[in-house]
């Protein structure tokens, strides 16, 4: 049954990362991102009424023209599904006009802030002036709101040393961190970059991670996923994809994980309803191939870190029925 859809609403984005180049895509026909009608047949699914949570991300997501009214239909057919997003926190007016008008509907999404480190790092990395500023401004006006929020920093060799410091700044700031690893593949390999760990910079995010992950269950899965990672040459694991999670991207395709890998597509909203997605001979033929492990190694580190914690709350679970 699925759990978690993630939906990427837009590409387009307002950043200027030194890590990813999604900021430099134009948007060339905006006329074939799923329309509301779109939407709204989705979280009409039959498929959808146990899910869990719903993550909208980007590209910036808030960037959407109909972000708001999107939220509202998912909160109209899903009531008990969580809804969350990704924000770069760029423009902190723009989110909070939208996060005012969602609160008028009793919509309280809870809300990820990226941080790539303290106000050197992060405004350097993330190529604005001024973004760190904006962002603990956001986290501050959201907060007042009511509105959850936690930062997610993404690990890069250069931002190693930035883990305590970015963990200090979010226990001073009562806000929760996630963190995750980079992986390299297209989208963080921007200007042919690749982001390679040495064995002491390893050394350093595990010892760095053991240090912050006590009584912090989301730190704990970053560490225990980051330890086994980096010990085993070729990971392998227990994929959740298309059991428990599935994306859909900003024109209607669906994939099983966030490496969008084309030969993985199993459909596309617009053209076939999304139960009947569920039920075809394809998704059953890749949700297979997937438990086979057929797609792995795989470098697509959120998705292993996300299978791994959500295999082992299954364990948990397990074992307190027992
Ligand atoms: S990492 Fe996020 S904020 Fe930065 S350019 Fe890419 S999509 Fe935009
Ligand atoms: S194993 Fe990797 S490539 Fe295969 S579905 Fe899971 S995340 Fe995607």
């Amino acid at each position: 049954m699925l759990k978690y859809l993630n939906i990427v609403t837009n590409w387009t984005c307002n950043s200027c990362c030194t890590t990813c180049f999604l900021w430099k895509f134009i948007e060339k026909n905006p006329e074939k991102l799923l329309s509301l009608k779109n939407y709204e047949n989705l979280f009409k699914s039959k498929s959808l009424k146990k899910l869990a949570s719903i993550y909208f991300t980007g590209g910036e997501p808030t960037l959407n023209k109909n972000f708001v009214n999107i939220l509202k239909l998912a909160k109209k057919h899903l009531p008990k599904t969580a809804l969350s997003y990704t924000t770069n926190g760029v423009s902190p007016k723009l989110t909070l006009k939208q996060i005012d008008e969602l609160a008028k509907l009793n919509i309280y999404p809870h809300i990820s802030l990226s941080l790539n480190g303290l106000e050197k790092i992060h405004d350097q990395s993330r190529g604005i002036k001024g973004n760190f500023k904006r962002l603990l401004y956001l986290n501050k006006e959201l907060q007042k709101r009511n509105i959850k929020t936690f930062f997610n920093l993404t690990i890069f060799p250069f931002n190693i040393e930035q883990i305590i410091p970015s963990y200090n700044l979010a226990e001073k700031l009562q806000t929760p961190i996630n963190l995750e690893l980079c992986r390299n593949d297209k989208r963080y390999n921007f200007q042919g970059k690749k982001y390679l760990f040495t064995k002491k910079a390893k050394q350093k995010i595990i010892a760095s991670l053991k240090k912050i992950s006590k009584n912090h269950e989301m730190i704990l899965a970053s560490y225990l996923f980051v330890k086994k990672y980096f010990k085993e040459k070729n990971f392998y694991f227990d994929c959740i994809a298309l059991k428990k999670t599935i994306y859909i991207d900003p024109y209607g395709a669906v994939f099983p994980c966030d490496g969008f890998l084309k030969s993985m597509k199993v459909s596309n909203i617009k053209r076939k309803n999304f139960d009947e997605i569920i039920g075809s001979r394809r998704f059953k033929k890749l949700k297979s191939l997937i438990e086979k492990k057929r797609c792995q190694p795989c470098k697509f580190t959120c998705e292993i870190k996300m299978s791994m914690k959500e295999n082992r709350r299954k364990k948990r679970k397990k074992f307190l029925i027992w």
